[in-house]
């Protein structure tokens, strides 16, 4: 039996008919960018998370890139964020001209641990109270903004997070990219912060055919800003005001999203009804010594764009899964501190326990809503196979 990772062959098969009326409907148009099926998958997308602008912009990192740029990070600012993530979210900080500063992960979860943050603030960094700045020591940067990763589907502990910006005036900027559905004590990913940034990328839990992004914010001036950046800074036309980009998310991927976006709920359920079976089926084999299954925690719901467990041998199992027909894949192998071009950042490997043994430990299973009882079950018995033979 094989099990890839993902199946996005089994979800189109589902909704084949009406992407295709959709994909038809764009293309009868022949209108092709920023037109109504963008403006409606803002306007579904804003109402689902409950804030009054939403701005489609070209990828997830563009997201990003805006949201920073429209709280005016550049030259001279630090943003503060994990380094156990994707590379984009490191990556727009230093595109900016600013200084990524990295903060560990939560021992036990995958998100910024409050308490570091604290500790690094009050190590690191001295707050001017007259110009209401706080600045990096080291690097005399301005701490101007707090980018938090939702990794996997499940939100950071934001309460703390929001309460630690407010202390020293920080913007909140969420990249929610894995974790658009997810909550927060009832508070949805993305709508916690001054900004919230979805990737729309076909592998994520609501997939385009190929690369978008939004951009969401309760704030009308700065969602003006970031809807006048995807631009060229242009308004009105041929009228510059600012330097902007062109990042605009084009009306195939909009018409694309707005037959998946009703599907979502629905996707997420069966999602977290497999990772709940994946917990029975873990115990039941006898399996929790090996494998340290996520936390569900009450009050940070989780969408499972992954379901990540964390292991013995790793690397050894990831091969032997291989060989069984079953796909996995490792989020992250290297922490953001240790890749080549963040070297001048200046980290040692020991910097960032949590993130290494993240590192080390985690494996990805699939996870995909189609996935049967029966290929759930051919993971699990081959997971046992390996640990049995292993006699640790
Ligand atoms: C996917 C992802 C991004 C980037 O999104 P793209 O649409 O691929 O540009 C950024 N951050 C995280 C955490 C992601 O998972």
């Amino acid at each position: 039996m094989r099990v890839p990772l993902l199946d996005l062959q089994a979800q189109y098969a589902t909704i084949k008919n009406e992407i295709r009326l959709a994909v038809d409907e764009v293309f009868e148009s022949q209108k092709f960018v920023l037109g109504e099926q963008v403006d409606g998958l803002e306007k579904e997308i804003a109402g689902m998370c409950g804030v009054p602008c939403a701005i489609g912009v070209a990828s997830g990192t563009d997201a990003l890139l805006l949201a920073l740029k429209a709280i005016g990070v550049g030259p001279g600012d630090a943003v503060v964020t994990v380094p156990f993530t994707f590379f984009a979210t490191a990556g727009v900080i230093a595109n900016l001209g600013a200084l990524p500063v990295f903060v560990d992960i939560e021992e036990s979860g995958f998100e910024m641990d409050p308490d570091r943050l604290s500790a690094f603030i009050e190590r690191e960094c001295e707050y001017r109270s007259a110009v209401g700045k706080l600045v990096h020591k080291s690097s005399g940067c301005t701490i101007k903004a707090l980018l938090q990763v939702h990794l996997y589907g499940q939100c950071a502990e934001m309460d703390s997070i929001l309460s630690i910006a407010g202390k020293y005036g920080l913007s909140v900027v969420e990249d929610a990219c894995q974790a658009i559905g997810a909550t927060y004590k009832d508070r949805p990913a993305g709508a916690m912060g001054d900004l919230g940034c979805f990737s729309f990328f076909p592998s994520k839990n609501l997939g385009g055919a190929g690369d978008g992004g939004m951009v969401i914010t309760s704030n009308e001036q700065l969602g003006d800003r970031v809807r006048l950046l995807r631009t060229h800074g242009m308004r009105p036309k041929y009228y510059h005001s600012i330097v902007g980009f062109n990042s605009r998310l084009d009306e195939l991927q909009a018409a694309v999203l707005r037959v998946k976006l009703p599907y979502l709920e629905q996707w997420s359920r069966a999602r977290r009804q497999n990772a709940d079976s994946y917990a029975k089926d873990f115990a039941a084999a006898d399996l929790l010594s090996h494998v340290k299954i996520p936390a569900v925690l009450p009050h940070r719901s989780h969408i499972f764009h992954q379901y990540v467990i964390r292991c013995r041998m790793r690397d050894e199992l990831q091969s032997h899964l291989k060989a069984q027909g079953i796909g996995t894949e490792i989020y992250y192998p290297a922490s953001l501190h240790e890749q080549e071009c963040f070297r001048y950042l200046g980290y040692t490997a020991a910097d960032f326990p949590c993130s290494a043994a993240a590192s080390r430990e985690t494996l990805a299973l699939p996870i995909y809503p189609e996935l049967t009882d029966e290929q759930r079950r051919h993971i699990v018995s081959s997971i046992a196979n390996f640990y049995r033979h292993q006699k640790i």
